[in-house]
């Protein structure tokens, strides 16, 4: 009998990809938070000129990969895992981020590489990911998304930002790591356990 498949969808920024810029990154992130404040009525930060954009394609470029979450989710995905990544990061980014997905050996990790290149609202295009693609754990750092998925089927993970407080989740369906190595961990102590 052939082994169920255990889809797992990963966010990139703040997820896979970690910051090497550190307390500054963690401003330009308030800043950045503050100004999609708006995302609730469909509203959201899209960077128009080139020259913003070449900034955040800049910013992007900048990131590492977790490596000990990147170690696990290999020798999963040699397993019955199947990883999904899904980021709202927008079309002009898409060229820039296959690339540094390459550069990283990160690529092939993933049975499918899913961007907003259709610039939609963020959380509207996680949330439609989420479910045409039957996710069965997401692991996300951004509360707001996470919230908006509990309409879906999925186990929810939030990778809490040095700048949160885990308190600000009040959601059962979501549970609080502090990396995407640790959500992996739950989810693979949760399949054992028959719980998940
Ligand atoms: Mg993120």
């Amino acid at each position: 009998m052939k082994t169920k498949e255990i889809r797992v969808g990963l966010d990139l920024d703040g997820v896979v990809a970690k910051h090497s810029l550190g307390g500054f990154w963690v401003k330009v992130r308030i800043i950045k938070e503050a100004i999609l404040k708006g995302a609730h009525s469909k509203k959201y930060y899209f960077p128009k000129t080139k020259l913003e954009q070449l900034a955040w394609i800049v910013i992007n470029w900048c990131r590492v990969p977790d490596k000990k979450g990147t170690d696990l989710l290999k020798s999963l995905a040699q397993k019955n895992f199947c990883f999904f990544l899904i980021s709202s990061r927008l079309k002009f980014n898409y060229p820039s981020t296959i690339k540094w997905l390459k550069k990283y050996g990160l690529f092939t990790l993933f049975k499918k590489v899913l961007l907003n290149t259709k610039d939609e609202n963020p959380i509207y295009f996680k949330v439609e990911k989420i479910k045409s693609e039957k996710i069965d754990f997401f692991i996300d750092d951004d509360l707001e998304v996470l919230i908006a998925l509990c309409q879906t089927k999925a186990k929810l993970f939030w990778i809490v930002p040095g700048h949160k407080n885990g308190d600000e989740n009040h959601e059962n369906k979501i549970i609080n790591c502090n990396s995407y190595k640790e959500a992996l961990e739950k989810i693979v102590i949760g399949i054992d356990k028959g719980i998940c």
